[in-house]
């Protein structure tokens, strides 16, 4: 409709036909807005929580590409990270925070601590703690040891230092050879409250990462945080359940042109989270998002909007492409808004 053909050279009637095609447009959106209204279903993490772990980070080649890979498939993760690898590269410490990511104490030089006595060990903790605090401002609450190798003497310089000792559930094999598909098979075992454990320095597990947020999806299964108090994956603080990495695919508008709106979850904080949305069908779409008050939509990228009323916002293509962003502050909502795009 805005592309049809005007006489060049006659502004005044240029101008009456450009606002009647406007207004036109304006009442073909409203009313495809209107028939398009049927809900997304909800976000879904009714099977629960699992806890993704990776240990013997941060490292300037691989730690970067990890961050980036679960950011980009809407995952949170645990990183252990070894203290001298952290003292090294604060940076990237403050990376994995800024991601979204949770950072536990996996000891100073990751030796066999059980070999060790318990001032040694107190030492292999302790300056872990104080390179992680100082990098993060925080220390940490949960400690894995290297190699899954307890004893009681840890485990009391563990109780003075106030960390939860982590172990696993299930044991990806990533350090010793398995290949991607092994890796997502063994992600694929986990049960709720499970942790599973990785490392951050393989390729094969980085390349795992879009697989193991598949298949957790399938399964009505979340990437949660791990409680200090049981040490057993939970939904992330900070809401009530939390919003999920469940895809959200509203249908296509039968009364309108084709095209198909999908959220996935992005990174995500205390008080507000990433949406993704992916439109298909359409490079000419409208997207009209209706959000679930008090929640509020606080930055916007890669689209144009405009605010039709404080809880609905309606998106545009800006030049960017398909994709754009959101970010919504909850106010204690977790509900994901509803979408619903129309072409044209
Ligand atoms: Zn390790």
């Amino acid at each position: 409709m805005a592309d049809s053909a005007v006489p060049l050279g006659r502004r005044p009637r240029l101008r009456k036909t450009l606002a009647a095609a406007i207004a036109s447009v304006l009442t073909a959106a409203l009313a495809a807005v209107a028939l398009s209204a049927a809900p997304a279903s909800a976000a879904d993490c009714s099977a629960g929580y699992v806890g993704l772990t990776y240990d013997d980070g941060p490292n300037p080649s691989n730690t970067t590409n990890l961050l980036n890979t679960l950011k980009a498939n809407g995952l949170r993760a645990t990183m252990f990270n070894i203290g001298q690898n952290a003292q090294n590269n604060p940076s990237l410490v403050r990376a994995q925070v800024d991601a979204g990511m949770w950072v536990g104490n996996h000891s100073w030089t990751h030796p066999h601590l059980t070999q060790m006595s318990s001032s040694q060990i107190q030492s292999e903790l302790q300056l872990t703690q104080q390179a992680i605090q100082q990098a993060t401002g925080s220390a940490p609450k949960l400690f894995r040891p290297p190699y899954g190798e307890t004893n009681s003497t840890l485990k009391s310089v563990e109780q003075q230092l106030g960390l939860r000792e982590i172990i696993w559930d299930v044991d990806s094999q990533d350090w010793n050879g398995a290949s991607t598909a092994q890796i997502v098979q063994a992600a694929g075992r986990l049960q709720n409250g499970q942790i599973i454990l990785m490392h951050d320095q393989y390729a094969t597990t980085v390349q795992a990462i879009s697989q193991i947020a598949a298949n957790l999806r399938s399964r009505n299964l979340c990437a949660g945080m791990i409680s200090p108090s049981t040490g057993r994956a939970v939904a992330p603080d900070g809401g009530s359940g939390g919003p999920t990495g469940q895809p959200t695919v509203t249908p296509t508008n039968p009364g309108g042109g084709s095209c198909t709106a999908t959220l996935s979850a992005g990174q995500q904080w205390s008080d507000r989270y990433n949406l993704n949305v992916s439109v298909s069908g359409s490079s000419n779409w409208t997207v009209t998002m209706n959000v679930p008050s008090p929640a509020k939509i606080i930055a916007t990228w890669n689209t144009s909007a405009s605010w039709p009323s404080s809880q609905v916002m309606v998106a545009k293509p800006n030049g960017s492409g398909n994709n754009f962003g959101v970010t919504i502050q909850h106010n204690g909502n977790w509900t994901w808004p509803s979408v619903s795009c129309q072409a044209g």
